[in-house]
């Protein structure tokens, strides 16, 4: 990552839409929105690589669906760099392998710190998941607000959902319907 590069860019772009860089509030936000757009926005891109921690399972555990919901999503969209926020659910059936809870929510995170489409993000987070625990199946919803949708364009409050299942979650019609009626139960705070 070129932090220098990007405080330059952010410069240019405030000079270029007649930003006095001199006013109070003005003079360090060059620097301060780097900070922001590097160590926090898109820190995803940053990082090398992220250790999933696993656990192997019991042998007389019959693996079940695991889900967690309510995952934070924070993400800037590809095409405009706004934020798009909502929630994921993430749903895996193990084979030989469990992860903790917390780490479902860890790479969620850091999948979405990066400028994508959320199509994409959803995929990201499904597919990184099979390659690590090897389960049954893997699911992931993604239920998000964009505001280049609802600050400019047609200005209209949507919320799109986008879906990736993985393994027995497409193959398996009761395993599909059982994650599908969990995760649309649930409702998306409003952002
Ligand atoms: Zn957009």
């Amino acid at each position: 990552m070129n932090k220098d590069k990007v405080e330059e860019g952010i410069k240019m772009m405030l000079e270029g839409l007649g930003v006095d860089l001199n006013g109070s509030h003005f003079k360090d936000t060059p620097k301060r929105a780097t900070r922001a757009w590097t160590n926090e926005l898109c820190s995803g891109l940053g990082e090398q690589s992220f250790e999933l921690t696993t656990f192997d399972i019991e042998p007389d555990y019959e693996p079940s669906m695991v889900v967690l919901q309510h995952i934070p999503v924070k993400s800037l969209c590809a095409h405009h760099l706004l934020p798009f926020v909502g929630e994921a659910t993430v749903a895996y059936i193990p084979n030989k392998m469990l992860c903790g809870l917390s780490k479902l929510a860890r790479v969620v995170d850091y999948f979405a710190r990066r400028p994508q489409v959320q199509e994409k993000l959803t995929h990201d987070i499904a597919k990184y998941l099979r390659s690590q625990l090897d389960p049954q199946g893997v699911g992931v919803i993604i239920k998000a607000n964009h505001m280049c949708m609802q600050m400019r364009g047609v200005n209209h409050d949507g919320t799109m959902t986008t879906s990736s299942l993985k393994g027995s979650f497409i193959k398996e019609g009761p395993v599909r319907a059982e994650f599908m009626a969990l995760a649309h139960s649930q409702t998306l705070k409003k952002v």
